[in-house]
């Protein structure tokens, strides 16, 4: 039994008409050209076969599942269904945060200094597009290739969660009066912008083609490679230099708003990178073939690539050291990161000694910690509905 059934629709119109036959048929094969087109198995939109033997937890698999996506439960990955819930629990809205203040200082002629304005203009120019990027690529290429429902339904949480964050810098430009044809081509114009969007995109194009799929390990590696790269580069180095900068800004009480912004994104952001790095170590212990010494070398490559590129940032976004920070100390954070990340997904670190110069950075992360960094203080924000303000 197909999951769409034509018969029934001509049936209830009562109509036997060539015209419909005709059409009904031509939809027919379109459809079962297009299941073909796709070797569809991994979607979810393929056949439901009647009295098939029942899917067990075992038949689970993160990628080239071949048992029913649309079976929630039982889980076999609880770690996907509580981030999931964790990520529900952290619910906010980007226009519940008060921006009068940042208002205020922007418009101030003697609020901020132009190396201040650059930072805020030139972040907001990457973090508007960058996170419309990383929406797409996720709908678009990581999800279908996602065979797996406790992930799937993370995933349509992250999505959501990358739609608030567009949804924020579009809240913030518009406060400040920006030029949005101006932040919003950034990523076209401004060459430390662009280039990382360029080498994200690289990592993305593959997974995108609708004629891609898994199910060979040159195939199943280059999944692995592009989450790695969209995962452990792009979410989980490429968005921390800005993050630092603009919330460096809001510790010294200015563009306290824009900061609590970036702030709730950032928690965000670090479940987004937890998430990837579960989801690779599964399909690294699923499909232990994959993990070559080779293809080991090549990620280590890739994240080098990526610290090189979000120094390069650091550097083009702060040209003189500001605000207690400079490129060097960036230098040494990003290396840090990198480390982690690293051992993540078990590889070794490539940084040695680099050390943490934002202590304070761990703690921006945990919104449960007392909030002293803003004039505007958050109630916790674990049930939904608004924040209050004391
Ligand atoms: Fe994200």
């Amino acid at each position: 039994m197909s999951l769409l059934d034509w018969d029934e629709e001509v049936t209830q119109a009562e109509s036997t008409s060539a015209s419909v036959t005709q059409t009904k048929q031509a939809m027919e094969e379109a459809f079962h050209q297009d299941n073909a087109d796709t070797a569809d198995t991994n979607s979810g939109l393929g056949e439901v076969e009647m009295g098939a033997a029942r899917i067990t937890v075992d038949d689970k698999q993160i990628i080239n599942c071949r048992a029913d996506l649309n079976q929630l439960v039982p889980f076999k990955y609880r770690w996907a269904w509580d981030k999931y819930i964790a990520a529900c629990a952290n619910h906010w809205m980007p226009n519940e945060i008060n921006m009068a203040a940042d208002v205020a200082i922007w418009k101030d002629p003697n609020g901020l200094t132009e190396d201040e304005r650059t930072i805020v203009k030139r972040n907001l120019g990457f973090f508007a597009t960058a996170d419309s990027l990383v929406a797409n690529n996720l709908v678009l290429a990581i999800y279908r290739q996602i065979t797996n429902p406790e992930c799937r339904q993370y995933l349509l949480r992250q999505a959501f969660e990358e739609a608030l964050h567009t949804h924020s810098y579009q809240h913030i430009i518009e406060s400040l009066g920006l030029d949005e044809t101006e932040v919003f081509n950034m990523y076209r114009e401004i060459p430390s912008v662009s280039r990382k969007a360029v080498w994200a995109l690289k990592y993305t194009q593959s997974l995108s083609d609708p004629n891609f799929t898994t199910g060979t390990p040159e195939n199943d590696r280059r999944l692995l490679r592009d989450l790695i790269a969209f995962y452990v580069v792009f979410e989980g180095i490429f968005f921390y230099v800005g993050f630092t900068q603009i919330l460096s800004m809001g510790r010294r009480g200015k563009m306290t708003g824009t900061a609590e912004q970036l702030q709730y994104i950032l928690r965000d952001e670090s479940m987004h990178v937890n998430f990837g790095i579960d989801v690779i170590n599964q399909i690294k212990i699923e499909n232990p073939h994959l993990w070559t010494n080779e293809f080991q070398q090549e990620i280590i490559d890739i994240i080098k690539t990526g610290v090189e590129y979000e120094y390069q940032y650091a550097i083009d976004t702060m040209p003189r050291g500001i605000l207690g920070m400079n490129a060097a100390m960036f230098k040494d954070y990003l290396g840090f990161i990198a480390n982690r990340r690293l051992v993540q997904i078990g590889l070794p670190e490539q940084f040695e000694g680099a050390t943490n110069p934002f202590p304070w950075m761990s703690e921006m992360m945990d919104l449960k910690k007392e909030k002293n960094f803003f004039e505007t203080r958050v109630i916790e924000y674990q049930t939904g509905g608004a924040l209050s303000w004391e």
